[in-house]
């Protein structure tokens, strides 16, 4: 049988909300060094355990209308809108790549960042879970057919790492206090995996302008830290997605038509 597109990212959409769900526990609890597995998920105000149903996607969350079924705690719209987001990258994926690996790679791409965008803005941390096997995921994904292939991934990681490792260095040495953390470094070897070298300047020119543009201001008047993995994360999904597109909009915008 012959798979229409819409089954295929009908099918893909529902695995994306699942592997969702699992995103908001991990997002959640590798930061904190917690196991993903144990303890099951329960309320964090009474401690009662979530039943199955009740966790359930999207559709657990609608039900018990965002409350606990024991205490009535709220709990977050940001669970739902996580398996949504997660849900929509996947379904889109396949609409956009067919069944193909490339449709994997992608989507898996757009779940990693989206895990580490939640995780730095909440606790500053960006686990090596995401970066270290985020790479490793990368690399292996490179032998599959699309996409950059592994000298390509093998390059862009590294150029990823050492590049973050003296924007790091140069920084703390002109401002004399940490510029960037650790896990910056490591996403960006991640990043370089699936995006190759190039994919790794447009990342990091974009995340910089929107850290910029966006948090600087907010950063400058509370002396907040910038939690930069969240614009590296969008950086390189923008590079993923419409990154040749981008380029050329920039060279036409900056030098005149070709
Ligand atoms: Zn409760």
């Amino acid at each position: 049988m012959i798979l229409e597109p819409w089954m295929a990212a009908l099918v893909a959409g529902l695995f994306g909300l699942c592997i969702g769900s699992f995103l908001n526990v991990c997002s959640l609890r590798w930061p904190q060094d917690e196991s993903v597995i144990s303890p099951p998920s329960r309320c964090p105000r009474c401690g009662t355990g979530i039943r199955w149903r009740d966790n359930l996607p999207v559709l657990g969350w609608l039900l018990l209308g965002g409350k606990c079924r024991e205490c009535q705690a709220r709990i977050s719209i940001q669970y739902p809108l996580v398996e949504l987001a997660t849900g929509a990258a996947w379904a889109g994926m396949v609409l956009l790549n067919g069944v193909e690996w490339e449709a994997l790679r992608g989507a898996l791409l757009l779940t990693i960042l989206l895990g580490i965008a939640l995780s730095d803005a909440r606790f500053y941390i960006i686990p090596d879970q995401f970066s270290v096997g985020g790479a490793i995921l990368g690399f292996a994904l490179a032998f599959l057919p699309g996409g950059v292939d592994w000298l390509q991934a093998l390059t862009g990681a590294a150029v990823g790492f050492f590049l973050l490792w003296f924007v790091a260095w140069a920084g703390e040495k002109v401002f004399k206090k940490e510029a960037m953390g650790g896990g910056d470094i490591k996403m960006m070897a991640m990043v370089g995996a699936f995006l190759g070298v190039p994919g790794v300047f447009l990342t990091l020119f974009l995340g910089s302008f929107l850290g910029a543009v966006i948090f600087g201001p907010i950063s400058m008047k509370t002396g907040k830290l910038v939690p930069f993995g969240i614009f590296l994360a969008v950086g390189a999904a923008a590079t993923y997605l419409f990154g040749p597109a981008l380029v050329d909009w920039y060279l036409g915008w900056a030098f005149g038509p070709r």
